[in-house]
């Protein structure tokens, strides 16, 4: 039975566990452009530390679990991780986001593990923009990662665009002829103000209503809408009709799809972030290096479930956003 329900009737189902904050990419909506990562090894939560924190999340009623970064395939020996929850009892979904550049030499093994499906970051699919709004990114290796991604059968792919105005909106066509293409599925995501990066993308806003007209100028009479997958989360997708892709808007500034948020988040630190738009978190890496019964950090949790936050104040008070970035929590 899930134990995690908070003060707003929502039931926490979902946790996204960030594996390390460095990243390979420097996308300048995610982190600012002096950010450095200095963590250490001993910083950042053993293998066994997160199958353990997972592990008691699972027992309280968590089924999903995503693997986020920074870039999780940059942590060494990512896989052995993959191996240990795929053995948790009670999840029965633990997707992956990624960058893709390193999908290619991996996306078998993943499957192995049970791994089923991805979430690709892509923002431009014309190599020089690609390099620059990743602030160094090769195209050429993400389109061979999500290709063996689609070849391992990987299912479903989610490529995710982050729009932004005056830098890529004029792809928004193009990324979905590619996803067609592909028999993939693509999401447009609103710039977010988290973190330093974040807030300094506000001027780059590219509204889900700006998205949406241009996604019904280009396929509107196709589009069908299609039931909400548990996967889904809070996109909202459309099937493009004869075709297997749907296209889907996340738009957590224009809509607060707050009152049916069922997730949590562990930094690579250990700290469990109850809101993406707050800055307050626990540290589960305290509790599990500590002498605490799984009793004791099991009390811990559901009392930090139940001072989740009841919604974000992305479009209201930058004063309240979380002096961390975006790479260190996991997006
Ligand atoms: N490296 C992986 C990747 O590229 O997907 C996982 C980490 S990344 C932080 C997770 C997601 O957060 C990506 O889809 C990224 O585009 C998104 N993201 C980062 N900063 C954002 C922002 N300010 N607004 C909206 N989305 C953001």
């Amino acid at each position: 039975m899930n134990q995690l329900i908070d003060p707003f009737n929502r039931k926490i189902t979902y946790l996204r566990v960030s594996v390390t904050d460095h990243c390979n990419y420097r996308c300048h909506y995610c982190r600012d452009e002096e950010h450095q990562t200095h963590t250490t090894r001993p910083e950042v939560l053993s293998f066994e530390e997160i199958t353990k924190i997972v592990s008691l999340f699972a027992k309280l009623g968590v089924t999903k679990v995503r693997l986020t970064g920074g870039e999780p395939l940059l942590r060494k020996n990512i896989l052995d991780l993959t191996k240990m929850l795929g053995n948790i009892n009670g999840l029965t979904d633990i997707p992956l986001s990624t960058n893709a550049h390193l999908l290619a030499s991996f996306a078998a093994k993943l499957k192995d593990h049970g791994i089923n499906r991805a979430n690709i970051s892509i923002d431009s699919l014309i190599p020089k923009r690609f390099n620059k709004i990743t602030r160094n990114g090769d195209l050429t290796k993400v389109l061979k990662g999500i290709d063996t991604a689609i070849a391992v059968g990987m299912s479903p792919i989610k490529l995710n665009m982050v729009v932004m105005k005056g830098i890529n909106d004029d792809e928004i066509e193009s990324m979905i002829d590619f996803a067609i293409d592909r028999a993939v599925d693509i999401r447009f995501i609103e710039t977010m103000p988290v973190g330093l990066a974040g807030i300094g993308a506000v001027d780059r806003h590219y509204s889900e209503k700006e998205i949406l007209e241009r996604v019904y100028k280009k396929i509107g009479e196709k589009l069908v809408s299609t039931t909400t997958k548990q996967t889904d989360g809070p996109a909202k997708p459309m099937l493009i009709d004869g075709t297997n892709t749907s296209v889907a808007t996340i738009s957590a500034v224009s809509n607060h799809f707050c009152n049916s948020c069922n997730r949590v988040r562990l930094t690579a630190k250990g700290d469990l972030i109850l809101c993406l738009g707050q800055e307050n978190s626990i540290s589960l890496r305290d509790a599990v290096r500590s002498s605490m019964s799984d009793e004791e950090i099991n009390n811990l949790i559901i009392n930090a479930i139940n001072k989740k936050p009841e919604k974000h104040f992305f479009s209201s008070a930058i004063d309240n956003i979380s002096d961390q970035q975006m790479v260190e929590i996991g997006g």
